[in-house]
């Protein structure tokens, strides 16, 4: 069996699984495998490989044709320029948030202190602390095993970040932030049993967002301007047709300016509040 071979015959099964998009997810896997680059691959395709090498191949693509996500097998995701491990406790990063980071990463340069609530695997907090190193950056999770890898990835990016276990604010009482980031679950209830396959196999609790799916974001306008600085911002990543509902929240919870900014997709995907 040689990999042109095994790219084809997997990347047929994955077609026939249902899998978005099976030839890369193929290259990708073996590439992941024989620790060489789906490029370089390319350029052999022709040498048997050999049998450790795809009994390990054999078992990552059963459980990708159980649509176990191809990040989670990889245990890898690009996010804003940094590698960052993942696995079934967190929430794969998706380039929407970037787009969020980007805006947090521009307001926190006139600013010091930030916090990420509902950290995950770390991405938007640790971006940001990559980012504007001289900021103090806090990130808060409910799950012990998102901050295990919020912890692992800060470690690996060799990010400066302190990291709270708790129920969104109640784990940083007393603190005040000068900014505060969010990507919460916001997906309703209902909708969490409609998912793509992929999405069906990532925490639950990082999807859910209550009934209508602005739990979290009810809660976060309420609780945010008792832990904000003066001059404080808030930035949410919020569902396709929540913006003008969480903005309008945050406008009764008191803040003053309030924007929405599209995704690349021209989806109103973020909501930033001042006070
Ligand atoms: N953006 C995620 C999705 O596409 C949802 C993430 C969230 O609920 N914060 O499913």
């Amino acid at each position: 069996m040689n990999p042109q071979i095994l790219i084809r015959e997997t990347a047929a099964l994955f077609h026939e699984a249902g899998i978005p998009d099976p030839a890369w997810d193929s290259a990708l896997l073996l590439a992941h495998i024989t620790g060489r680059p789906a490029l370089n691959l390319r350029l052999d395709m022709d040498t048997p490989l050999d049998n450790a090498t795809l009994a390990r191949f054999y078992a990552l693509r059963d459980q990708r044709l159980r649509r176990v996500p191809l990040q989670y097998l990889l245990h890898e995701q690009s996010f804003m320029g940094h590698t960052f491990y993942v696995d079934d406790r967190v929430l794969i990063p998706r380039p929407e948030t970037e787009l969020l980071t980007e805006l947090a990463i521009a307001e926190l340069q006139q600013r010091s202190t930030a916090l990420d609530l509902c950290c995950g695997s770390g991405c938007i907090g640790i971006s940001m602390a990559l980012a504007v190193p001289s900021a103090e950056v806090h990130a808060v999770d409910l799950s012990t095993g998102a901050l295990e890898v919020t912890r692992r990835n800060a470690g690996a990016l060799g990010a400066k970040i302190t990291l709270h276990q708790g129920d969104l604010f109640a784990a940083v009482e007393g603190l005040r932030f000068d900014l505060i980031i969010s990507n919460p679950p916001y997906i309703p209830t209902e909708d969490c049993r409609v998912l793509q396959a992929e999405v069906m196999q990532e925490p639950d609790m990082a999807l859910d967002g209550g009934a209508d799916g602005y739990d979290f974001y009810r809660r976060i306008a309420q609780a945010a301007p008792a832990h904000l600085t003066g001059s404080g911002v808030v930035l949410l990543e919020v569902g396709y047709d929540q913006a003008e509902g969480v903005a309008d929240l945050m406008r009764s919870a008191g803040f003053r300016e309030i924007s929405i900014h599209n995704d690349l997709q021209g989806i109103p995907r973020m909501v930033v509040a001042h006070l």
